[in-house]
Order: C-alpha cells, then sequence, then structure tokens
C-alpha cells in the first residue's frame, strides 16, 4: 500500500448500523431487504446484508438499530424553498431543519416561486435561479440537502438560456405556469430546450394554488409534455377526475401526489396508476411552504395516507417517497444498495399504536416514529422531536 492510499484509509469514516429489525429498501421490485446490517464508508453505502456475513471491524461510528426498521432518507420532490431556513409563504424559520425531523434528507425545488420582489425578466430570473442553487448547495440545515435553483419559464426566453442554465450547473425548471408562459405550444418548445441541457421540468397541474396563478388543464399538461406531472392532485384545486385518470393514461412522464394537494384526488391517481401496473412512475411531495404551510411530517402522512386509505403495502408507500424519486429526478439517494447515499430514517411503531408492527401501524394510518437520522454517513437527528415517540431508538455505540 501506497503512503498516500494508507493515509486515505486510516482517515475513512465507517459507519455500521447493526440489528436492524426491517430494512426497507426504498426499491419497487423488492422494497424489503433480508439484512440486518449496513455498513457504509465516508458517506456511501459499501454493503448491506447479514451482520455474519459483513466486515464490520473498525468502524468510526457504529449504531445498534436495536431492532427498529431503517429505509432511505425520504425525499420530498415538490418544495418551495426561497433562502436559507427560512420562508417568507408564512413568514417560518427553520422549515427545513424540522422536515429533516420528519425523515426528510432530501428536498427537490419546484421553483423559488415565493420570493419576494421575485424577478420577471429573463437575465433577473437566471440570476435568481442561480443564486438558488448556489446557495443550497452550499447551505444543508442539519444536513439535509435541498436541490433549488429551479427557474420558472417567462415569455421571451430562448434556446441559449437553458444552455446557459444547464453551463452554470442548473438540472431542474420550477413549475411550468406559474411565470408568464401558459399556453402549451410555447411550454413544450421550453421543455425540449430544457431537456435538451439536461435540465428537468415539472409542470403546475390542476386550479390555481394562490392568486396570481392559475389553471392549468390536462390538455396543456399532456402538451407541454413536462418530464414530471406535479401535484397531479392539485395544489391544492384537482382537475376533474375524468382529467387525472387521462394523464396517467395518456402520459408516460411522473405523476406526482402531494400533500398540500387534494387527497381524494391523490388516492384516485394513485389507484389509476396501480390498475396500470405504473405505481413507479408514482413519487411524493409536499409542496410546502404554501397556502397550506409547512408539514415536517408530510411525506410521512402521506406514505400514511396512501398506505391506509389507498390500500397499498407500507412497504411500497416508502418506495413511492425514496426509491422511485431517486430514480425520476437521476439523484444517488433513495435505495438501501452499494454505492448509493448513505442517508437513512430509522423508523419504529409509534408508541401506543394499535399496529402489531411498524409496518401495519402504517397501514393501519398511524405515523411511525423516527429514532435517528442519518445524512451522507454522519448522525443528523437522534430521536426526532415531531414524530410520536418510536418504540425502540437506535443507540449510538462508540466511536
Ligand atoms: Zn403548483
Amino acid at each position: 500500500m501506497t503512503h498516500d492510499a494508507h493515509e486515505k484509509s486510516a482517515n475513512q469514516a465507517k459507519l455500521v448500523i447493526r440489528n436492524i429489525g426491517l430494512l426497507l429498501s426504498g426499491d419497487l421490485d423488492h422494497p424489503i431487504l433480508d439484512a440486518d446490517t449496513v455498513v457504509a464508508i465516508d458517506g456511501v453505502i459499501q454493503d448491506v446484508g447479514k451482520e455474519k456475513e459483513i466486515d464490520t471491524a473498525s468502524a468510526s461510528i457504529t449504531i445498534d438499530a436495536k431492532g427498529s426498521a431503517l429505509a432511505p432518507g425520504l425525499i420530498d420532490s415538490h418544495v418551495h424553498p426561497v433562502c436559507g431556513d427560512w420562508t417568507p409563504r408564512q413568514n417560518q424559520l427553520g422549515w427545513i431543519d424540522s422536515c429533516l425531523h420528519g425523515g426528510v434528507t432530501t428536498m427537490i425545488s419546484a421553483g423559488e416561486v415565493h420570493t419576494p420582489g421575485r424577478p420577471r425578466d429573463i437575465v433577473g430570473l437566471k440570476a435568481m435561479a442561480i443564486f438558488a442553487q448556489r446557495a443550497f448547495h452550499a447551505f444543508r440545515p442539519g444536513g439535509a440537502k435541498v436541490y433549488a435553483g429551479a427557474p420558472v419559464l417567462e415569455q421571451g426566453m430562448v434556446e441559449d438560456d437553458f444552455k446557459e442554465l444547464a453551463a452554470a450547473g442548473l438540472k431542474l425548471l420550477g413549475e411550468v405556469g406559474l411565470g408568464s408562459v401558459k399556453d402549451g405550444t410555447t411550454g413544450r418548445r421550453m421543455v425540449e430546450w430544457a431537456r435538451k441541457y439536461g435540465i428537468q421540468s415539472t409542470i403546475h397541474t390542476g386550479g390555481p394554488s394562490i392568486p396570481g396563478s392559475s389553471l392549468i388543464d390536462k390538455d396543456m399538461v399532456l402538451e407541454t409534455d413536462a418530464d414530471v406531472i406535479g401535484h397531479v392532485n392539485g395544489g391544492h384545486t384537482a382537475l376533474p377526475d375524468d382529467q387525472i385518470v387521462a394523464l396517467c393514461e395518456r402520459s408516460p412522464r411522473a405523476l406526482e401526489i402531494v400533500h398540500n394537494g387534494n387527497e381524494r384526488a391523490g388516492l384516485l391517481a394513485l389507484r389509476t396508476a396501480r390498475e396500470l401496473k405504473q405505481l413507479h412512475r408514482v413519487i411524493l411531495g409536499t409542496d410546502s411552504p404554501a397556502g397550506s404551510g409547512v408539514q415536517p411530517l408530510g411525506i410521512l402522512r402521506m406514505i400514511a395516507m396512501l398506505s391506509s386509505l389507498g390500500e397499498i403495502p407500507a412497504e411500497v408507500a416508502v418506495c413511492l417517497a425514496t426509491g422511485n424519486t431517486a430514480k425520476t429526478r437521476n439523484l444517488n439517494c433513495g435505495l438501501v444498495a452499494p454505492g448509493r447515499e448513505a442517508s437513512f430514517a430509522l423508523l419504529d411503531t409509534a408508541q401506543h399504536s394499535s399496529g402489531k408492527n411498524l409496518l401495519d401501524s402504517i397501514q393501519k394510518g398511524d405515523l411511525p416514529g423516527i429514532g435517528m437520522v442519518i445524512t451522507d454517513g454522519a448522525i443528523s437527528v437522534q430521536r426526532s422531536r415531531n414524530t410520536p415517540p418510536a418504540t425502540r431508538v437506535p443507540e449510538f455505540v462508540h466511536a
């Protein structure tokens, strides 16, 4: 071993999580793994399996999960951040950190649209988006990652604008329809330019969210053909049922169901996707901060709502908020598998739930308790301050 290689291995941070009672993979094809131990090195998962089959020696951090469940850190596919851990929408501080206590380790901006005085001119909107991407890349409340810098389409944008945004490192568009582009022809042209340069698009679906935004119906969604059908269940006002079903049937794009949408419409979209055998298209978000506020437990609430009322197994509902979103959004998180980001939520049945175990409690509509949240191989949160208390809580064993 060369001196340099030795130095590197000596400095590696090795995380071992053992005694996991239930391993939720985030992968819709295999939502539960027959494993009790996860090893990560320098924030990347190295091994997943049975403790006796894995090299757990010389760990820098060992966690005894005490029989609780491990899932990938949850992903919120639809947030509206502005600056730092503050939202002017409800004039609230610390909302991202609060969501981390709800198991969310990754957030995706659907546009920094609540920015007071948001510039609508093209150079201004590009500058704001680049600022948001840079600022949230560098600023990680409690370890949470916010992928921001999602400009909203305005009339007059040309192909070179998308090329320039991509060259500056941007990978997302804000919701199509929140700016001055409100017709399918223009929307589609700009979405195709974005796609050409590796920028993913999301469209607002349904009635106006707040005064000043507008209706986007199924025809505009289909014509624009954005990569993600944002809040297919409305944000909050949903399209008529036949239009939601048509979007599920006629578009191949991701179907995003959000907390700050219409719950009944969300269940309709879920059932339709399941009947079409296309659950892999369903991803979850909160669409917060919004008029409905911020929900630190919003993704957990979606998992419990869709599992209990939509009658899908809890381990499948977890995949909608993890692996499905990661695959749709091209992120290296969301799955418990070697090579993936070591960001996890450790969960257990909430104390006094009538469910006989974690999955049963979620299927009965209860929220799980979070005992620990890990981001990039480091402990971010011990017993959550926001969830109901978990029955079993992981323990930090030694450094
Ligand atoms: Zn929206």
